[in-house]
């Protein structure tokens, strides 16, 4: 099977892990990094032209295209790849809008009785402020489009949460929702769904969670102080009930539907839905999959789900720290050299070769330093042990990713 996969970071590295690693597959990444280069042919493509990526699948005679970022996705590449009777994993641009506007995800929510926090889409800013003192503290006000992840801002500051809202035009202002997060992957051909195992990520830039959001700063699976209803629980009351939304609007979405949780007081809540596999998650999640992955996206890609067996888990934990560049989360230092990042576990987000061949910084976060263990304590210092050997001016690294799990200071409340 030739396989196209479409992106550059340090998802799609650890997704061309998975796929170059699956019986059969001759893999084709656009445009690719330094690690995945290990891996794959690299071919250059702008990833937002649909016309341009669809070419170069049939160029290539991709069996399967898998999509890695969202932005391509909400510019309808899938669309355009399935319209040259190409397999693409990732939903059509008109699903990808869960993702894309914060405003229609609730819409779908709302509809399909999916618990979530309660919300306020505007872009008058009087609205605004009698949304927040609604709501009361903390705040939570987020750009309705696409923003890297980064359009999200939760603050006490009344004033801080009204600049950001008249900075993003239309934003969506939200009720907070206490508990811990969960990321869940769910891989869908719009009707049959398949979970992986929950992750949680770090999304701030300090540790004991504190400062700006990022794109994520680390993460770990699976998550041992979750119930093991959890995962029944939200397949039953989220994500059948959405993806039915889907079908109902004509808007049926196949993909991985990425539902990120809080796990409340009143049971899990969505705080919101990417059309994507998440970043850092996929490297951790990945990284357990003992089931090739080419053969699953696959399935997704072309409604066979139903038929594929249940998939396999390697046993233990998975923990991986990224290492973001100089000055991360407000600017990206690039061009900076990056040592000690060879062999198993470095998995490359923001990197670039130097003319001279050095190994450089080439974005914000630049590594997922990724490794499995026995339990999860095992895992952590086997990451760090990795993480210890790299050499980067000026790295920004969170020394606490999994800590209060493994110290089991993890609590849902009650
Ligand atoms: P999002 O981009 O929607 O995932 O938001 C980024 C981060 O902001 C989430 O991972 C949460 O940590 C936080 N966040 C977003 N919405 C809420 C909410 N309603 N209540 C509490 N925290 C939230």
């Amino acid at each position: 099977m030739r396989v196209l996969l479409i992106g550059s970071g340090g998802r799609e590295h650890a997704l061309a892990l998975g796929l170059a690693s699956s019986p059969g597959v001759t893999l084709i990444a656009a445009p690719g990094n330094p690690g995945i280069a290990e891996v794959a042919a690299l071919r250059d493509v702008d990833a937002m032209n649909p016309d341009a990526v669809a070419a170069l699948a049939v160029e290539v005679a991709a069996d399967l295209v898998v999509v890695g970022p969202e932005a391509p996705l909400v510019a309808g590449v899938a669309d355009a790849v399935r319209a040259k009777g190409i397999a693409c994993f990732g939903p059509t641009a008109a699903a990808a809008e869960i993702e894309g506007s914060k405003t229609f995800a609730k819409d779908v929510m709302r509809a399909a009785g999916v618990p979530t926090a309660g919300s306020v889409s505007t872009s008058d800013l009087d609205e605004v402020a009698a949304a927040l003192d609604r709501f009361g503290a903390p705040y939570v006000v987020k750009d309705d489009g696409l923003a890297a992840g980064k359009g999200v801002l939760v603050t006490d500051d009344r004033d801080a949460a009204l600049a950001h809202a008249a900075a993003c035009g239309r934003v969506v202002i939200e009720e907070y929702l206490a508990g811990p997060e969960v990321s869940l992957f769910v891989i869908t051909d719009g009707e049959t769904a398949v979970p992986l195992v929950p992750a949680q990520d770090f999304k701030r830039i300090g540790e004991g969670d504190t400062g700006l959001n990022t794109g994520g700063m680390g993460a770990y699976a699976p998550l041992p102080w979750t119930p093991p209803s959890l995962v029944p629980d939200v397949l039953e009351r989220i994500v059948h009930p959405t993806l039915a939304e889907m079908r109902r609007r004509g808007r049926p979405f196949a993909g991985v539907l990425y539902v990120g949780l809080a796990l409340t007081r009143t049971g899990p809540r969505v705080i919101e839905f990417n059309a994507r596999f998440g970043d850092p998650e996929t490297q951790v999640v990945l990284a357990l999959l003992e089931t090739p992955l080419a053969g699953l996206l696959r399935a997704a890609a072309t409604g066979q789900l139903a038929a594929e067996p249940p998939l396999r888990w390697r046993s233990g934990a998975a923990v991986t720290v990224v290492v973001a560049s100089a000055g991360y989360p407000e600017s990206a230092h690039k061009g900076d050299v990056i040592t000690g990042a060879d062999g198993p576990g470095f998995i490359h987000a923001g990197t670039a070769r130097a003319a001279n061949g050095d190994l450089v910084t080439a974005g914000g976060r630049v590594l997922s330093v990724t490794a499995t263990g026995a339990d999860l304590a095992t895992a952590r210092d086997a990451a760090y042990a990795l993480v210890d050997r790299v050499s980067l001016a000026g790295a920004v690294i969170r020394r606490d990713i999994a800590l209060a799990a493994v110290e089991n200071r993890i609590r849902i409340p009650d």
